[in-house]
């Protein structure tokens, strides 16, 4: 369970203040399939980013799964967000001078990598689709397949928790249902919880847990 209590978050920019979250508290089950909606500048990003610990609430607190995030240590948070989360930005933040398969395995390229390890990204982007575009760099990809890449690289850990920003903003509809549904096989398959900021609501099914934000509150 993610556990929002009373989330506050003022970004200061200089002198000027902007309240970006203005008290949210809602709850996320573990295993479910969430989504952050409402509109453009409601505070969406900046909760998700909360949730993920790459940022800090101003005030109020998140627990996930009854552990509280301000309360870790620093190196335990670092831990959370290596180990335990899998971001997908919406810009997709690849590297440039990798190919498809070493940008998934990115995150782990400074430690060394297993060869067991390198055949599972490769099979991860198979499953997504990509198994002729391994080889392939960024600028050699269309924006579905490198949104796929990331996906691929968010998986690869196995994360408890996905979060993603907006995975299909600019993607068309073909790419959009793909990365989609690649996305509820893994919270069916390894028990994930997936978040997932949108403004596509004809993804959400019955079924799902939706959190409506507007002006910095949960509106529903
Ligand atoms: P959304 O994702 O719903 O579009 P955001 O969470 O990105 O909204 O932004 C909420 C508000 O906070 C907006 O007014 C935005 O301009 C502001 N904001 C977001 N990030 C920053 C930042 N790093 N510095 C200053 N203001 C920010
Ligand atoms: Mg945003």
């Amino acid at each position: 369970m993610i556990d929002v209590r009373d989330v506050t978050k003022i970004h200061r920019r200089g002198s000027v203040e902007v309240h970006a979250l203005r008290g949210v508290t809602c709850q996320i089950p573990t295993g479910s399939f969430a989504f952050i909606v409402g509109p453009s500048g409601s505070g969406k990003s900046t909760l998700l980013y909360l949730l993920g610990a790459l940022d800090e609430p101003s005030s109020g607190g998140i627990e996930v799964n009854g552990l509280s995030l301000g309360s870790m240590t620093t190196a335990r948070r670092d831990q959370f967000r290596r180990e335990e989360v899998g971001f997908i930005f919406q810009n997709f933040n690849l590297l440039a001078n990798l190919s498809a398969v070493d940008n998934v395995l990115a995150p782990f390229l400074p430690r060394g990598v297993p060869k067991a390890q390198r055949d599972e990204a490769q099979r991860l982007l198979e499953t997504l689709g990509l198994g002729d575009r391994l080889h392939h760099r960024p600028n050699q990809l269309s924006g579905g397949e490198q949104q796929r890449v990331a996906i691929a690289r968010a998986l690869l850990k196995r994360p408890k928790l996905v979060l993603a920003d907006e995975p299909t903003g600019e993607l068309d509809t073909e790419n959009s249902v793909a990365i989609l549904s690649a996305l509820r096989v893994l919270c069916r398959e390894q028990g994930s919880t997936v978040v997932i900021v949108t403004h596509e609501r004809e993804y959400i099914d019955p079924s799902d847990c939706v959190i409506r934000i507007r002006d910095g509150r949960v509106a529903s």
